[in-house]
């Protein structure tokens, strides 16, 4: 299960969690204000290329989708 990062719209808060595919944040909730539905973030962070440098040189690389209309 890949680890997916969502913003708050509510508060602002960032949030790391464990969301089955193509998980979008609607059905979530902000567990610091209570804001129902969060905005999800594409960071390299969560896909795993903080510091191992080139994987994400690919732009699509950490993507599961078929192309970039799925993750741009
Ligand atoms: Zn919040």
């Amino acid at each position: 299960m890949p680890i997916y990062e969502f913003k708050c719209p509510g508060c602002g808060k960032r949030l790391e969690m464990l969301s089955s595919m193509g998980e979008k944040g609607n059905g979530l909730v902000c567990p610091a204000c209570g804001h129902a539905g969060l905005a999800r973030v594409f960071s390299t962070f969560a896909t795993g290329g903080r510091s191992e440098g080139g994987k994400s040189s690919g732009g699509c690389a950490g993507c599961g989708g078929k192309g970039c209309a799925t993750c741009h």
